[in-house]
């Protein structure tokens, strides 16, 4: 047990209150983001559009922190635009050594906002600028993969063509066929439907088919109903099929076994 016993001060004391003042508008606000696109993939979502909102809301996060007017509502399409952008950039700064790289110096790159572009053929055609000069992204990323995917499910499960046209529109992807085929084969969905049929071999018939016998002496009954006939009777449909020779009888039976008419 503690006792703590308070006692006036002898002096009378007197505080610096600007001291204290200035005490109080001292804030440290300390932010240490490490952004790694990889890790952000694999460690937290597979699909690409989750993994933007994640970076939006990082970004918001940063942002309140930054300033008075704080953001409360959703994200918007712009906060999103640019977390795609960020998005890209940190791929781009994983994967290439710059303009300067030789796997996409071929492409004519350039620059653009801290994104790496290329200047495609219809470069003069007056269009979208990222249909003109779409940003280059990596073969083997796993946000690449992620965005394949993507747009192959968001398209209704869209062959390697419809696929590699639909992000060609925005996005040039090195050796883009080929690591399009190569995530398509991953998809599930379509493992399903592509398969081919089992054909197990077919077995012996049983012995009661291939014995010598009469006509419906080895017989298979299947049966329906009951049905409703006039004068509310009702009656069950039966189908007799000989087992050994191609024979089948059809009869119709009330509730007392008698050939309904
Ligand atoms: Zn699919």
């Amino acid at each position: 047990m503690a006792i703590f016993i308070t006692r006036r001060p002898k002096e009378d004391f007197s505080a610096d209150e600007k001291e204290i003042a200035l005490q109080k508008k001292k804030k440290i606000v300390s932010t240490l983001i490490n952004l790694n696109a990889s890790n952000l993939v694999l460690t937290r979502f597979s699909s690409y559009r989750k993994t933007i909102r994640l970076v939006a809301w990082i970004c918001r996060f940063v942002y309140n922190c930054k300033h008075q007017n704080k953001k409360k509502d959703g994200l918007t399409v712009s906060e999103i635009n640019e977390a795609e952008n960020l998005l890209i950039r940190l791929i781009q700064c994983e994967s290439f050594l710059g303009i300067e790289d030789k796997r996409i110096i071929s492409l004519n790159p350039f620059i653009d906002h801290g994104i790496i572009r290329t200047k495609t053929a219809i470069f003069q055609r007056d269009d979208a600028s990222e249909f003109r000069t779409p940003a280059i992204l990596p073969s083997y990323h796993p946000l690449v993969k992620s965005l394949i995917m993507e747009e192959h499910k968001l398209k209704g499960h869209i062959g390697v063509s419809h696929v590699l046209n639909s992000l060609r529109e925005r996005f040039w992807i090195l050796a883009g066929r080929r690591v399009v085929s190569s995530v398509l084969k991953t998809c599930i969905t379509c493992k399903r439907y592509s398969s081919k049929n089992v054909n197990p071999p077919a077995p012996p018939l049983p012995g009661d088919r291939v014995q010598d016998a009469s006509v419906f002496q080895i017989t298979g009954i299947d049966y329906a109903g009951p049905i409703l006939l006039r004068e509310y009777q009702k009656a069950w449909s039966f189908l007799f099929t000989c087992a050994v020779f191609i024979f089948y009888n059809f009869a119709m039976f009330n509730s007392e076994f008698h050939i309904a008419r």
